[in-house]
């Protein structure tokens, strides 16, 4: 298999790079772990790729007291450690990092604020990008206003969560519409940034083939799995107030389900997704308590349980989910989505399933097995689509039967290599620079996504019950595989 670099290199060959125009970029946040990791690398790369010009002006702001210069060898320092890009010409981070500035400020006080205006260019776009906590974001927000900064054509970028239910979700979406209208608001959902997620579309509505299928009375079910072999980690303290419903499925898991699920928009506008996406939650069942499953990471030899890395050692958050949709439309009545996802897994593997229903009827008397086709689209690792069809399996012995797949594994249906892949990071900011909508959430959708989410956290609390443990490196407790046993289907194999 191609590992993602290799993919990536394939697809810049075959894709233009588009320059954006100079843009004043502040990063709240500036020093933390998300800038440090995701948003500065994927700044430079972008400006390696030349779509990011010599007169952008990138402000890194945070309550840590330094300089421009001292923020300059911060960035150096990032990039060195988390930017894998062999494509990328280490010979123009200096000129890169001389685009960096940096301002010490208090999103709670009003250090810092006059500073950032007096350092911001009058006649362009400015983007700012809310790296810090939730509990900030209401204050970034006003602060920006009182201090003048936000413009009619200014962008404000919002990290997750974006609340921790309907009522704070509301809240926020509140203050921040006092200040913003909602076509400057980016809610950043980074799994809308993966290339194969947005090849989702492209394969759904670019084709003809699959879209008269596309519904209950040719799709038997659809499995969604977004496994993670790793733990909390050092994020135990948020985790724990959070857990895999919050942190995973009312976002990223609900996002794929609407691209997945949404009827076709009239055309690849923000509105116009994003309508329909709304549509899909909206149209979602209450899920029943025997529809889902919770479970909790245990320890073993090597690896510490779920409760050892938490400071509440009785603690019921959950670090997996596996549950039961329906959603009550015409296309897809009758066919349920199966949702998975978790941490401390058998191993990282991200993928959603579309398993179509067997031929009614064979033809082939040797063959007694059932067979259906089953489109794959991989997330990660190894983005991908692959198709698994039925065919007469090679040698004289009669009509015996395989299935096979046809793999449309990008790097090898483009091509070999040469450049590089981009980050969903780096695609979700250049697409606010661009200043398009479409692959963030809008305030209505978030709202939604909760209001589905919140009677199902609301009876976990109410019943008291722990979540089921379940050994590290497994596929999930068993009662996960029983959900899908009892309707006589099976969860494809967590497998890299
Ligand atoms: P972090 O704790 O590493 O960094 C927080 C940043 O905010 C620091 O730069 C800090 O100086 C700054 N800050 C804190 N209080 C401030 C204040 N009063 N005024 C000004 N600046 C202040 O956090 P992080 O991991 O970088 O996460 C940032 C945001 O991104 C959070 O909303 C988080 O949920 C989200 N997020 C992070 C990740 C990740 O991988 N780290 C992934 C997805 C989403």
């Amino acid at each position: 298999m191609l590992k993602k670099r290799k993919i990536g290199k394939v697809l810049k060959m075959v894709s233009r790079v588009i320059p954006v125009a100079p843009f004043d970029l502040v990063i709240f946040g500036g020093t933390g772990d998300l800038a440090r990791r995701k948003i500065l690398p994927g700044l430079f790369r972008r400006y390696c790729a030349g779509q990011i010009g010599n007169q952008t002006h990138i402000i890194g702001a945070a309550r840590n007291g330094m300089d421009s210069a001292e923020y300059q060898e911060f960035v150096r320092k990032a990039i060195a450690e988390f930017d894998d890009d062999e494509g990328c010409d280490m010979g123009k981070l200096d000129d890169f990092l001389g685009l960096m500035s940096y301002v010490t400020l208090d999103a709670r006080g009003d250090t810092g604020w006059n500073t950032l205006a007096g350092m911001l260019t009058s006649d362009r776009i400015r983007a700012f990008y809310f790296s810090v906590g939730p509990g900030l974001f209401g204050d970034l927000a006003t602060r920006l206003h009182k201090h003048d900064m936000a413009r009619s054509d200014s962008r404000i970028v919002v990290e997750k969560p974006f609340g921790r239910d309907l009522q704070s979700a509301r809240a926020l979406n509140k203050v921040l519409a006092e200040h913003f209208d909602e076509t400057q608001i980016y809610r950043i959902d980074h799994y809308l940034g993966k290339e194969t997620v947005q090849n989702l579309m492209a394969v759904r509505f670019g084709n003809m083939l699959f879209e008269p299928l596309w519904n209950s009375q040719y799709v038997d079910h659809i499995q969604i799995t977004v496994a993670e072999s790793v733990g909390v980690g050092t994020r135990g303290g948020y985790y724990d107030k959070s857990g895999a419903m919050r942190d995973m499925v009312q976002n990223h898991l609900m996002q794929l389900l609407c691209l997945i699920a949404m009827e076709p928009p009239a055309k690849f506008d923000p509105d116009a997704v994003r309508d329909e996406k709304l549509k899909v939650i909206r149209a979602l069942d209450p899920v029943e308590m025997d529809e889902i499953v919770r479970g909790q990471y245990q320890g073993d030899a090597t690896h510490p349980s779920y409760r050892d890395q938490v400071e509440d050692h009785e603690s019921t958050t959950e670090t997996f989910v596996a549950l039961r949709a329906h959603i009550s439309n015409w296309r897809w009545s009758g066919t349920p989505f199966y949702l998975r996802t978790g941490k401390r897994l058998r191993t990282r593997a991200s993928e959603i399933a579309v398993v179509f229903k067997d031929a009614p009827h064979s033809i082939f008397e040797e063959d007694d097995r059932h067979h259906s086709n089953i489109l794959t689209i991989r997330l990660q690792p190894n983005e991908g689509i692959e198709l698994g069809v039925t065919i007469k399996e090679p040698g004289p012995g009669g009509m015996r039967l395989i299935d096979v797949p046809l793999d449309m594994t990008f790097a090898e249906a483009l091509g070999p290599d040469k450049a590089d892949f981009p980050d969903a990071y780096e695609r979700l900011i250049m697409d606010v620079i661009r200043g398009n909508q479409t692959l963030f959430m809008r305030g209505d959708e978030v709202e939604a996504a909760w209001a589905w989410t919140d009677p199902i956290i609301a009876q976990w609390q109410e019943s008291e019950a722990a979540p089921l443990g379940y050994a590290s490196g497994s596929s999930g407790p068993d009662d996960a595989l029983m959900l899908m046993h009892r309707d006589g289907r099976r969860w494809r194999e967590i497998k890299p």
